[in-house]
């Protein structure tokens, strides 16, 4: 059969729709980019905010109007699968992120019951979607914090770690495939070995580093945690990029406490801090919701004042989406969409300012650089450690350099989140 796959939602998802490809692909089926010449789409999902779910519900109904087999895949099957037949009438079939590894009869029109939680590993065939010069690499399922205003352990389980072994041998296989930049990804990349009672985010480091040569290794969705500190020195080692994602949602004690998230906006900024101190040309990537139930105009304030403090190289903001099922939402929705959207919009262009400022200052300096490939207008692209690939900018390269691999580039000129730089 020909298959096209649509994949909505995060980098997690993006690693399921590559194992379904890979496992129909392993079984003789043909992968089509084109959703025309199809004869059945898979829709990979996305559910866990209501934006999400809208556009999981436009993209089923645009697909249906083309004519096509639809088999809908992923967390809005995990959430609302009594309903799908109700919601879609013409649904084809579906699966769900723990049966992914029965796509292939999923195409073939059954209907995969619930047989309990699934975690991939290394011999799981996987054709990989991203550029040629990087990979992610998903190291467990699930989440088993309790934030309060997310639903995701609701839709994707308990935290499960993958085996430390395992993980690295699918490292390996993605050097061997020419990736020179490994994204490690997870709900939350400190918890892991959490489930098994022990701290191994840091011994999967040093496994990764003495089972792979020559690929970056970056870790993404850190959580604010004493192993995050214990973690710190291993970043004297270069392949590990001095690159901190860590969503820390708010500063205010009162919002975070309600928010069921650890600590306060001032330890946020000792942590951030301690790694600047202890970490070269450290990056600190974060995320930040404004909206939540009680954030009124004193409490915003606050996370203004606590961003022009921290400055951050990277931020992302949301407005909160009350979810049902999580333990937030018998707070209600206290403000509106209007007044969340006006924050959102505060917030974005506080932190516009913070990086076109620190970007200014990269003005001058040479950076390795992993070349991503050529833009539609035909300029070169890569990134440096600074930059995450699908969530930050990048550099643009004024000249010839090879088509993939790392280069020297000097940068010349700062925008607001991107640079552009000439061959060294
Ligand atoms: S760490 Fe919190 S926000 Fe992140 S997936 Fe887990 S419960 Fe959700």
């Amino acid at each position: 059969m020909r298959v096209a796959f649509i994949s909505l939602g995060c980098a997690k998802a993006l690693v399921d729709t590559e194992t379904m490809m890979g496992i129909l692909k392993a079984k003789g089926h043909e992968i089509t980019p084109e959703v025309e010449k199809a004869d059945i789409v898979v829709i990979n999902t996305c559910s866990f905010i209501e934006g999400a779910r809208r556009e999981t519900e436009e993209t089923v109904r645009e697909i249906t109007a083309l004519g096509k087999k639809i088999v809908l895949a992923g967390c809005y099957v995990n959430r609302y699968r009594s309903e799908l037949k109700k919601r879609f009438p013409g649904l084809f079939s579906w699966v769900s992120t723990e049966e992914i590894w029965e796509i292939e009869e999923a195409i073939k029109g059954k209907v995969i019951p619930y047989k309990g939680l699934y975690l991939q590993d290394a011999k799981t065939p996987r054709l990989v979607s991203t550029p040629p010069s990087w990979a992610y690499l998903k190291i467990s399922e699930g989440c088993s914090r309790g934030c309060t205003f997310c639903a995701i352990p609701s839709i994707r389980g308990p935290y499960r770690s993958r085996e430390i072994e395992d993980i690295v041998q699918e490292a390996r296989a993605l050097e061997d495939q020419g990736r020179l930049e490994i994204n490690i990804i997870s709900q939350d990349t400190t918890y892991f070995g959490g489930d098994r009672g022990k701290r191994e985010i840091g011994p999967l480091i040093e496994a990764l580093l003495s089972g792979t040569d020559r690929a970056w290794i970056r870790l993404l969705y850190l959580y604010p945690s004493e192993n995050l500190h214990e973690i710190l020195p291993l970043f004297s080692e270069e392949r590990l990029l001095p690159y901190f994602d860590i969503p820390l949602q708010h500063s205010d004690k009162k919002i975070l406490r309600a928010m069921g998230r650890p600590w306060d906006g001032e330890k946020y900024l000792e942590l951030i801090n301690r790694i600047r101190d202890t970490v070269r040309d450290a990056v600190i990537r974060t995320s930040v919701i404004v909206g939540f139930p009680g954030e009124g105009p004193r409490e915003f304030d606050g996370l203004l004042r606590w961003i022009e403090r921290a400055r951050f190289d990277r931020l992302g903001v949301f407005s909160y989406s009350r979810e049902e099922g999580t333990t937030a939402y018998p707070l209600g929705d206290t403000v509106d969409q209007r007044e969340k959207e006006r924050r959102a919009t505060v917030v974005a262009e506080l932190q516009a300012e913070i990086s076109r400022e620190k970007n200014e200052k990269m003005v001058g300096r040479e950076l390795y650089v992993l070349v991503e490939g050529k833009t539609p207008e035909g300029v070169y692209f890569g990134r440096s450690h600074h930059f995450a690939p699908e969530v930050d900018g990048g550099i643009y390269i004024l000249g010839e350099v090879m088509a993939e691999g790392f280069v020297k580039i000097k940068i010349t000129h700062a925008h607001t989140y991107d640079l552009e730089g000439e061959p060294k």
